[in-house]
C-alpha cells in the first residue's frame, strides 16, 4: 500500500506545481486582501472570485500540534510516532503539515518553523522543519 498523493484540480494545481519548485503559495484576494489556504474558487471573507497566487516566504510559527503513534493504514508504519502540527505562517494563513527532522517532544506551540519540501511520489509536499531556538 501507498501513501496517498495529492489530486490537483483545476483549481488546487497552482498550489501542486508551486510545491514542485519548492515555492508555497497561498491565495490572496483582490478586493478585501485576505490571504487563504486551501486554494478556493472564491474569497472565504468576500466571496469575490478575484484571487491572486502569492510566494510565502516560508516561515511560520506552531500553533498547535499532535502526535501520531497509530498508523492510520499501513503506508505509514514506518513513521510513526511523527507530529502533525498547524502552522500560522507569517503571511497570515494557516497550514497543516507534518514536521520533520525532529523529536515529537521537541516540539513545542509558538516555536518557530520554516516549510521545506519532500518527495512522495512524484510530488513534493510541504514539510514543517523547527527553527533553531
Ligand atoms: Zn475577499
Amino acid at each position: 500500500m501507498h501513501k496517498p498523493v495529492p489530486q490537483p484540480t483545476a483549481h488546487t494545481r497552482p498550489f501542486w506545481e508551486a510545491c514542485n519548485q519548492q515555492k508555497l503559495q497561498f491565495q490572496a484576494c483582490k478586493r478585501c486582501h485576505t490571504v487563504q489556504l486551501i486554494p478556493r474558487t472564491v474569497c472565504t471573507q468576500c466571496h469575490a472570485p478575484d484571487l491572486e497566487w502569492k510566494e510565502s516566504a516560508g516561515k511560520g510559527v506552531v500553533l498547535s500540534h499532535t502526535t501520531v503513534y497509530r498508523a492510520p493504514t499501513p503506508a505509514f508504519k514506518a513513521d510513526v510516532p511523527y507530529v502533525i502540527a498547524l502552522i500560522d505562517m507569517d503571511e497570515g494563513f494557516r497550514l497543516m503539515t507534518n514536521v520533520r527532522g525532529a523529536p515529537p517532544s521537541a516540539v513545542a506551540i509558538g516555536q518557530r518553523v520554516r516549510i521545506g519540501f519532500e518527495a512522495r511520489g512524484e510530488t513534493l509536499l510541504p514539510v514543517a522543519h523547527l527553527e533553531p531556538q
